[in-house]
């Protein structure tokens, strides 16, 4: 019997790959690592993706270093900037490119001893309201990073889409994109990014130099409205545990902390050996699907720690130890995003240190 497993199928991750780079013609691919590759585990992933990017982007100076200290060559771009002026040190000495997004940093560079020149990306700001330089600002900003000679130039300039993954904000996506459209003449021999997983797929006009694919390499719709599968990707992670448990209940008995769940007939329920302390949400309502032996089952009563509840039916032949998909092949995370208010990219990232990761490549399974 096995406790929490996250199958990572990397012929699914490659097929991915190729599917986007064809798509995408002519842009080159940053391969967007951040979160330990979206919980399916950057050093795996990354070893796949290789032949396919030109380089990587993380969120965090940490799994920048990580990459590197597994090896990585390529180009890893810290997409949020760096954190502290002491990060520079260390950026500098392993080649991390990064954004540049107020003029306190451009000080900052300014004023840093570098013995080779730093990559910095421009980063502006086309109506997310998060990170980079604004329409009023950015003129200024560019000429003030420009001119610093401890950077290379021309200089890559980087934003990003708010609103990609719908449709129904069509117009706000072309007001963004016409932004920046308009910043970007301040920067005619520059290089540019704009392009999430959504962009790619929905503005294919807007690819410029370099993609930063995310959700779509690991076989997940950027949106809940439709599933990776629908698009033509397949699903990389398959989370699953194994029944450890199977209990007759009759009419009236009750189901777990806080009695949430009342049988309402007589049926059969199997004890699941995966809790929110495995990065299960305890806020799935009843109801949730589950896979088990090729048929969807549903949850019952709240998830505790460690275990939860299938109601399997009173007719049901699964047995101790028959393994149980949480989300996956056949069972798609969009789709148990959905039902518990959330985005796929919160539940792929949630697996917790509990959860043993086995990945497979050519039918050869392999842990890391
Ligand atoms: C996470 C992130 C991406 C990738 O987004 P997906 O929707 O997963 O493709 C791209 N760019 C930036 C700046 C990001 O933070």
């Amino acid at each position: 019997m096995k406790t929490v497993i996250a199958k990572i199928n990397l012929d699914a991750l490659e097929h991915n790959m190729q599917k986007i780079k064809s798509k995408v013609a002519d842009a080159q691919v940053i391969a967007v690592l951040k979160a330990n590759a979206y919980g399916h585990g950057d050093i795996a992933c990354s070893k796949i993706m290789d032949k396919y990017v030109s380089g990587y982007a993380v969120a965090r100076l940490e799994e920048a270093i990580h990459l590197r200290e597994h090896g990585c060559k390529k180009r890893i771009l810290m997409l949020g900037g760096y954190f502290k002026a002491e990060d520079l040190k260390v950026i500098e000495e392993l080649d991390i490119d990064f954004t540049v997004h107020n003029f306190n940093e451009i000080a900052e560079i300014k004023n840093y001893k570098a013995t080779k020149k730093l990559n910095a990306w421009f980063q502006v700001n086309i109506g997310m309201q998060r990170l980079g330089f604004n329409e009023n600002d950015y003129e200024e900003a560019f000429s003030q990073l420009n001119a610093l000679d401890n950077i290379h130039k021309p200089l890559g300039m980087i934003s990003h889409l708010s609103c990609a993954d719908s449709e129904t904000t069509a117009l706000y996506n072309e007001k963004q994109i016409a932004m920046f459209q308009k910043m970007k003449q301040i920067n005619p021999n520059g290089f540019f990014s704009l392009a999430n997983s959504a962009s790619i797929l929905y503005f294919p006009l807007n690819n410029y130099d370099f993609v930063r694919s995310g959700i779509i390499q690991y076989g997940i719709s950027p949106s809940n409205e439709n599933t990776g599968e629908d698009l033509g990707f397949e699903p990389v992670m398959t989370l699953s545990t194994s029944i450890i448990e199977i209990r007759e209940l009759a009419k009236g008995d009750v189901v777990g902390y806080g009695a949430s769940w009342v049988c309402e007939k007589p049926t059969k329920i199997a004890i699941l050996a995966i809790g929110y302390a495995d990065g299960y949400p305890r806020a799935m309502p009843n109801g949730s699907p589950v896979l088990i032996n090729g048929r969807i089952v549903h949850t019952v009563g709240h998830v505790c720690m460690d275990m939860m509840f299938v109601d399997i039916g009173l007719d049901a032949v699964d047995k101790i130890g028959d393994e149980a998909i949480l989300w996956g092949k056949g069972n798609p995370v969009e789709k148990i995003a959905s039902a518990v208010n959330t985005i796929a990219y919160e539940l792929v990232t949630r697996p917790t240190s509990r959860v043993r990761y086995q990945y497979i490549y050519h039918n050869k399974e392999f842990e890391i």
